[in-house]
């Protein structure tokens, strides 16, 4: 069993990264919330894929707010987290933690319950030539971790990085919903500034031409993004002078809180 991923970054105002999953056999496929849908149908015809379902990770109306018009011109089922089932209209299956989602004969995703940035949130596991993959909606970015303030609750989205993300395999790929990880990595250099694996992933990134995607690993999250290394020494070095109040040796999970709310100003404040 192994399914193939079609990652697109569509150039939407709001840096969407698009993915499709198929079956290499059959040519069906998954569009993962797909906001610009006519990104998604080109895509699918030039691979010549055939679009059976949209599979939603949360309520959002930049992820979910294209259902209908899919559905209508597609002729897709819509999956979404049974938990956004009073929000989204359209839905053909609703989705909880351990469902397993078939896309032709080869190609399957897990379904993982990652509540936090809203509390619907899901999260879709799998694999691709035996490289697991992890498609994280906006609960985990690159460098980054989901705003909570649309729905969410920022103890929750730490139990679940805790519980969910925690004991996923190093080599796991991470697809996120949003392409943020150069301004992410600012932030990062902010709140950890001693951090030299932040400093090398940024420079590898600068690198990088334009029009390349580029994905994380597991792995490198552990070790440059702020949200997974609230234990750290360079963290709680670094926080507590930058909110003030907050005990060096707070709780982990309150570090998180702190870190969480102190981004949603930081993200108003610095122009990116
Ligand atoms: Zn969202």
């Amino acid at each position: 069993m192994t399914a193939k991923v079609l990652p697109l970054r569509p150039g939407t105002p709001f840096d969407h990264f698009h993915y499709i999953v198929y079956c290499p056999e059959t040519r069906e496929a998954a569009a993962i919330d797909p906001f610009d849908d006519a990104a998604i149908r080109a895509a699918a015809a030039a691979h010549r894929l055939d679009l059976k379902m949209v599979v939603n990770t949360h309520e959002h109306w930049d992820h979910a707010g294209r259902n209908a018009a899919m559905k209508a011109s597609d002729n897709v089922q819509i999956l979404a987290p049974h938990a956004a089932a009073g929000t989204l209209q359209d839905i053909d299956r609703t989705l909880k933690d351990g469902d397993v989602i078939r896309i032709g004969n080869a190609a399957e995703l897990k379904v993982i319950a990652t509540p936090g940035h809203t509390m619907a949130s899901i999260c879709l596991a799998g694999s691709e030539g035996g490289t697991p993959f992890l498609i994280s909606g906006d609960t985990l970015f690159a460098g980054g971790a989901g705003n909570c303030g649309y729905g969410g609750h920022a103890p929750s989205l730490y139990a679940t990085l805790v519980a969910k993300i925690a004991p996923l395999a190093d080599e796991t790929i991470l697809y996120p919903g949003h392409d943020y990880l150069a301004r992410n990595l600012r932030f990062a250099d902010h709140v950890d500034p001693g951090n030299e694996d932040v400093r090398a992933v940024a420079d590898d990134l600068a690198r990088l031409p334009a029009d390349r995607l580029h994905f994380t690993t597991l792995a490198e999250e552990r070790r440059i993004n702020p949200f997974l290394r609230c234990g750290s020494s360079g963290l709680r070095r670094t926080l507590p002078s930058l909110a003030p109040g907050l005990d060096p040796a707070a709780e982990e999970s309150e570090m998180f809180v702190t870190l969480r709310a102190y981004r949603d100003h930081w993200a108003d404040t610095i122009a990116a």
